[in-house]
């Protein structure tokens, strides 16, 4: 079977982890999130976790070097041997760089660069009413996409709370740094000819339908 190497990019709240969920049962692809990778080593007070904390909560990126590792070792790892669907790396050139020689290593490359994209004012919208489920780390929204019952997830009841990473001051700073450190890598993808764009604005069903449309094209591509 051919692989398939996928990874989204888009600022905070584009949706990223939302549609990932839906994108890993279609294709039952071995999701990567950074993101949650690192809350969870932060919460297991793991040497990663402790590198990461200050820089999370100040809503910095964790240095390169710190994270590279980690997530190649995924991407290399049994589960990810026939494909993988990365959120939230690479977050910069210097991780794209890497991303590169890992897959390059392997005799792989990347399938696609999913970018979803949400103008900055809806972000914020979006953030200040995230919930996430302390147990399944399923994302929800108290408005666009609440849970059955309030403050419950709806997987298995696990308690639903608010990010510490997601306050307007916050959200409002890692805004800044996705602009000036992640933007870059829209260019980069698309001089590989992988970029692919969505309107991140539209339901997320809508937004679902038109990633997996994209990505089914790109398999029966492959296959040929
Ligand atoms: P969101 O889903 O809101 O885009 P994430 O859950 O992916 O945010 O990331 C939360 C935080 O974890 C980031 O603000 C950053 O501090 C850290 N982080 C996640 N991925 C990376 C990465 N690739 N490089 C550096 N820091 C990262
Ligand atoms: P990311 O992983 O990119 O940071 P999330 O998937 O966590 O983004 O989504 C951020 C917030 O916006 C969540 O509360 C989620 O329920 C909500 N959301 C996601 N996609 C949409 C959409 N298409 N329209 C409205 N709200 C959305």
């Amino acid at each position: 079977m051919s692989q398939f190497n996928l990874i989204l990019l888009g600022p905070p709240g584009a949706g990223k982890g939302t549609q990932a969920e839906r994108l890993t049962d279609d294709f039952n692809l071995p999701y990567i999130a950074t993101g949650n990778i690192l809350r969870e080593a932060v919460s297991q007070e793991t040497t990663l976790g402790k590198q990461a904390k200050a820089f999370m909560d100040a809503g910095e990126l964790v240095p390169d070097d710190v994270i590279s590792g980690v997530i190649l070792e995924a991407v290399e790892g049994p589960d990810a041997r026939d494909g993988f669907l990365l959120d939230g790396f690479p977050r910069t050139v210097a991780q794209a760089e890497a991303l590169d020689a890992g897959l390059e290593q392997l005799d792989r490359r990347l399938t696609a660069a999913i970018l979803i994209e949400v103008p900055d004012e809806e972000v914020m919208r979006r953030m200040s009413g995230r919930r996430v489920s302390v147990k399944t780390g399923r994302v929800y929204h108290v408005e666009f996409d609440p849970p059955k019952h309030e403050g419950r997830c709806d997987v298995d009841g696990s308690r639903l709370v608010q990010r510490d990473d997601d306050h307007p001051e916050t959200v409002a700073h890692r805004l800044e740094v996705y602009h000036e450190k992640t933007t870059p890598l829209i260019g980069y993808y698309e001089d590989q000819g992988v970029l692919r764009r969505f309107d991140g604005t539209r339901s997320p069903t809508e937004v679902h339908d038109h990633i997996r449309a994209t990505i089914a094209t790109l398999r029966l591509e492959e296959e040929l």
